[in-house]
């Protein structure tokens, strides 16, 4: 064994081979050519990966521990935008160097998280080069009870989780370099996954995605996938304070329509379940709000103040057009 590769195994064993919560049913881990996981009768794996690249997807010089919550973070918010309950996960690192305090600060995001949702590291491989993380996570669900992409229909209410747009105004207002409050900082950089949500709409949603890249383009991938389209009305969108004043002062509505991180859950439902859906907001700490309705005629038509339909330019998502 050369001192590379020595060095190598030291690095797993101490930050990697015991990171997460104990599976019983991981019946072989971390140090084997492959992880041994038993996956119970009648379920299925929802299985998704996702890569994160210093300098495009963090800065270079982002807290560890973030960049180790939000490899994971991500990757559930997959499963949950399926129904998926997490289980397992592997990790591919990328590394420029041996650094111990961004290793150990790494290890510890993605540890808490890990162990919050009850997901076991079960394997990885770990090369020299410029800073990436890949996380591919694993999850459960019966295959009948997935909740996907192409089952919104005409009539089904359109719903939201949590605010939009807070991490696509904390991107502007660190690029712009000014300030920016911790709590409002972590909406980019510590996402929460809907793990909760995600599960307890089995059965409920029609459809449903998490909003990576804004919910203009992300429920466009329901409306295609169903085969139909949708009415949102720009007032009832859920907005923190932060974006809501960023939106008056501007009048772009970019940020909650085209910004991407949020990793909320955006899900339709028929209307006789609406009840339910604003009583499990309460149970799950997070707020469900109804943004509009899926029509049978394909596009999305937004709804300006005052009921004024709108719609995204040809030139971007930051300008519209009152005269469709
Ligand atoms: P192999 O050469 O057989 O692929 P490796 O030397 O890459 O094995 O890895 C040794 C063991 O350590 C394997 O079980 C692998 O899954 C695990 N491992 C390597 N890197 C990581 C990592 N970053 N996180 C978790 N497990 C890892
Ligand atoms: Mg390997």
């Amino acid at each position: 064994m050369d001192e590379g590769s020595r060095s190598e195994f030291d690095l797993i064993g101490r930050f990697f081979a015991d990171l997460g919560a104990f599976r019983a049913d991981v019946l072989l881990g971390v140090g084997d050519d492959c992880a041994l996981l038993e996956v119970p009768a009648g379920l299925s794996l929802a299985v998704s990966i996702d890569t994160l690249v210093a300098g495009i997807h963090f800065f270079h010089d982002c807290d560890a521990e973030a960049v180790g919550h939000k490899s994971l973070a991500v990757g559930l918010s997959d499963l949950a935008a399926m129904g998926a309950a997490p289980a397992w996960a592997t990790l591919a690192l990328t590394l420029p160097e041996r650094d111990d305090d961004w290793l150990a600060a790494f290890a510890r995001g993605f540890g808490d998280l890990a162990r919050t949702y009850g997901v076991r590291l079960v394997g990885g491989d770990t090369t020299r080069g410029p800073l990436s993380v890949t996380v591919q996570v694993h999850g459960l669900v019966r295959h009948a009870a997935a909740v996907r992409r192409d089952g919104a229909r005409p009539g089904d209410i359109v719903w939201v989780s949590g605010t939009l747009g807070d991490a696509g105004l904390v991107l502007r207002l660190l690029r712009e370099g000014g300030p920016v409050d911790p709590a409002l900082r972590a909406r980019l950089e510590r996402p929460v996954p809907r793990v909760a949500l995600g599960t307890a709409l089995r059965g409920i949603a029609t459809a449903m995605i998490d909003l990576s890249d804004g919910l203009a383009g992300d429920l466009g991938h329901i409306l295609a996938a169903s085969g139909v389209g949708a009415e949102i009305d720009l007032a009832a969108l859920p907005l923190s304070h932060a974006v809501a004043s960023r939106i008056a002062s501007e009048g772009d509505w970019s940020l909650p329509l085209s910004s991407g991180d949020d990793y909320e859950l955006c899900f339709c439902a028929p209307s006789e379940h609406a009840a339910l859906i604003v009583s499990m907001a309460a149970g799950l700490g997070c707020a469900l709000t109804a943004v509009g309705r899926i029509r049978a005629e394909p596009g999305l038509i937004l709804k300006g103040p005052g009921g004024v339909p709108m719609r995204l330019s040809s030139t971007g998502y930051d300008h519209f057009s009152n005269n469709t």
